[in-house]
């Protein structure tokens, strides 16, 4: 064959001789001519003809043999550009040969490149040419046997353009092309055109049938394909598939559904099985709609509805369906049952709920927010907290609109500092409420991305009002508790006072008995030592009711004797004092000793001595900056059946010869103290038969201790 891969290394291996050299065009006219044969020639053509009507698809065969026949030459065929173009086909990139007749028949099919051929020549110079030994020019025809002596090549057209060529050869130099040849191809070349055209016509028509024919196909493929998948479907059992009519029955149904319905194959034969048996009197309104849509048109759109199963019980499914085509009364419908969802959802609930309540409880909120789309979620929690109607949709403006208008803004500082990507947050803020209260709320955000990675906060908001409430409360009553202590420290001022005033007291007395002596010495002065000792017994009694009135005043008459956890009683202490403590810096710790036994007395008191040496500790450490501030509050059981309460601290501490002052009242080593303290303390452990005292630590700071009996037989000292 000639159409091979190999014809562009053959072109350009081997040198070619030039076209002018292979062509001898102008000879025909000058050769001896044969005399026309008219007759021959007008059969032929009507031959031709009724071949273009009767069978199209072999118009070139039969052209390639009236060449032949005509022309009497060895080989006669058609060249065509290949259709790889648009109609006419002007610019095919090769030409092959769709008919050949006589000794070179065997190539049909083959052809020639169009860039550099006989056939392309032709259709460059648009004119018939006359070639001897072509394939000294196109070396690629030299392999084509037998090989060609003479060849008479004349273009054809289609719309002014030639598309094609008709050609006879001779293969022996026994007859050559003459004139009458040349007139002869020349006619028939126009009926190549036409010929040509029709075939391209029908051609065309093939083609399309040929794409419709594919497209059919592909459409019965697809079809076929999706009835194999539907019916996996069904088989899969995976979702139910039920077929039904609109008069109730049911025809037909997989395993998955009367699975669902607790029904078999059996019953289904039967004919019991009806769906509008199966639907329990509130869900046939539904049915109805479904009905009035098919009817219209021809689908249902998938609802939920319960069917009765065999047993009585229901299950709740999802159901879709349509009509068969062409059948008014007939469809299929698919049944997913929807237990496990429900449960599910059922479930969501119940923890949905039970967050919620939970927020409720703690007072805590939560909201959602997306940075980028500025989409907030609020909890219903959250809703009551502002006090909005839950539902009112939630945007950034919303919530600031309740925002306590000192506390704006450090909102909108966050809000900026969490859209440049901050992680976590923690702040607390106020809201004014429409009837001017005040909300006292803690936030903590914490960061996330979402499913898209997107930047998004989840926030609990707890509502501290409450909190801040009872905070304010026990503020109150620690300033109570120091006026108690004020109160206390008075006490012992008034004793003090007593014990001075006990002195001329006794004194008054003395001189009153002096008075008296005077009496009876001779000469008695009675008069004037009578109204002397008067007064001075009247003062001395006023003084005395003052003094009583004063002790009266500062002094419990009776002390409580109750039983006390000191454990507890200073855990309490530590509670109450712990926000003053950690505003100096302070950090207690707490050493409390398991199973400690419980003491008789009074609870405040002893309260008070403790407070009082938290206080004392956290001074002590308040004049020293170079350490941090330890305090370490211990209790434990103390031989002799006793309970100890120490205080240490890493504070100043105290020279060793100020040991014995500093329970003295009036002691104090501070600008603003009062040195009460220690000596109430003194007297209130005193007062229940304990000790108290003061030592240095090894490290820096002092440790006070108290310790008390646990049980007591006696009554507590006045
Ligand atoms: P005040 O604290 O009003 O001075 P106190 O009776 O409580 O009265 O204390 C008397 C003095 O005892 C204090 O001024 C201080 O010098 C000394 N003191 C009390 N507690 C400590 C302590 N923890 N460390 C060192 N010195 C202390």
């Amino acid at each position: 064959m000639t159409e091979t891969k190999n014809d562009s290394t053959l072109e350009a291996s081997i040198p070619t001789a030039s076209l002018e050299s292979i062509l001898c065009t102008e000879e025909l006219q000058r050769r001896p001519s044969r005399p026309p044969d008219y007759e021959k020639e007008n059969r032929a053509l009507a031959k031709l003809l009724s071949a273009v009507a009767d069978s199209p698809r072999t118009i070139f065969q039969t052209l390639a043999e009236t060449i032949r026949d005509i022309t009497q030459c060895d080989s006669a065929g058609l060249s065509l550009l290949t259709r790889d173009g648009k109609t006419p086909h002007v610019d095919g990139q090769r030409f092959y040969w769709p008919a050949i007749c006589g000794m070179w028949n065997p190539h049909v099919g083959g052809g020639t490149p169009r860039n550099f051929g006989p056939c392309g020549d032709v259709l460059d110079q648009n004119r018939t040419l006359l070639f001897t030994h072509f394939e000294r020019r196109y070396p690629y025809l030299m392999p084509v046997s037998p090989a060609a002596e003479e060849c008479l090549l004349v273009p054809f057209y289609v719309d002014g353009k030639a598309v094609g060529t008709i050609w006879g050869i001779m293969h022996s130099d026994l007859r050559k092309f003459d004139g009458e040849d040349d007139r002869v191809m020349a006619s028939l070349g126009k009926f190549a055109s036409s010929a040509y055209q029709a075939w391209m016509h029908i051609e065309d028509l093939r083609i399309q049938v040929a794409e419709r024919e594919k497209a059919e196909a592909e459409v019965r493929q697809l079809a076929s394909g999706l009835e194999a998948k539907v019916r996996r479907l069904v088989e899969a059992n995976v979702v139910g598939v039920v077929m039904w009519n609109l008069e109730g029955a049911i025809t037909g149904a997989n395993e998955a559904f009367l699975h669902m319905v607790q029904y078999d194959q059996g019953d289904l034969a039967s004919g019991r099985v009806r769906w509008t048996d199966l639907t329990p009197p509130e869900w046939r309104e539904c049915d109805y709609w479904a009905i009035a849509q098919l009817k219209k048109t021809g689908i249902f759109q998938p609802y939920e509805k319960e069917f009765f199963r065999k047993d009585g019980s229901r299950v709740p499914v999802l159901l879709g369906g349509a009509l068969f085509e062409g059948n008014g009364n007939d469809g299929v419908a698919f049944v997913l049952d929807l237990r496990q969802q429900k449960r599910a959802r059922e479930e969501l609930r119940r923890s949905e709920a039970f967050l919620a309540e939970a927020q409720r409880l703690t007072h805590i909120g939560s909201y959602s927010w997306r940075v980028a789309t500025d989409e907030i979620k609020w909890s219903e929690q959250l809703y009551r907290i502002y006090e909005f109607e839950i539902g009112v949709p939630v945007t950034p403006e919303l919530i600031r609109t309740r925002v306590h208008p000192e506390d704006v803004t450090l909102i909108e500082k966050m809000v900026e500092q969490a859209r440049n990507g901050r992680d976590d947050f923690e702040w607390q803020y106020r809201l004014l409420m429409p009837d001017h209260s005040i909300k006292y709320l803690h936030a903590v955000a914490h960061a996330t991305r979402d499913q898209d990675g997107q930047l998004e906060y989840i926030a609990a908001v707890q509502d501290v009002t409450a909190r801040r409430l009872s905070e304010e409360a026990f503020d109150k009553a620690r300033s109570e508790l120091a006026h108690v202590t004020r109160m206390m420290s008075l006490g012992t001022l008034a004793a003090a006072i007593a014990h001075e005033i006990n002195q001329p007291l006794s004194g008054i007395v003395t001189n009153a008995s002096t008075c008296q002596r005077m009496l009876t010495a001779t000469p008695p002065n009675i008069n004037g030592a009578l109204e002397t000792a008067r007064r001075t017994i009247r003062d001395a009694n006023r003084a005395s009711e003052v003094i009583v009135r004063l002790r009266a005043l500062f002094n419990r008459k009776e002390t409580a004797t109750e039983s006390v956890d000191l454990n507890e009683a200073t855990r309490e202490v530590v509670a109450l004092s712990l926000s003053g403590l950690q505003r100096n810096g302070v950090v207690v710790r707490a050493e409390l000793a398991d199973n400690l036994p419980c003491v008789t007395g009074d609870r405040i008191q002893l309260q008070q001595v403790v407070l009082n040496l938290l206080r004392n500790g956290a001074d002590a450490m308040s004049r020293v900056d170079d350490r941090p501030r330890h305090l370490v509050i211990i209790t434990d059981r103390d031989e002799g059946d006793r309970v100890r309460v120490s205080v240490k601290d890493v504070g100043v501490g105290f020279e060793p010869q100020a040991a014995d002052r500093l329970f003295e009242g009036f002691y104090t080593t501070k600008d603003d103290g009062m040195g009460i303290g220690l000596s109430v303390s003194k007297s209130i452990i005193e007062s229940h038969h304990g000790r108290l005292w003061a030592e240095q630590n090894d490290g820096p700071g002092a440790t006070f201790s108290f310790s008390i009996p646990c049980r007591r037989e006696q009554g507590l000292a006045a």
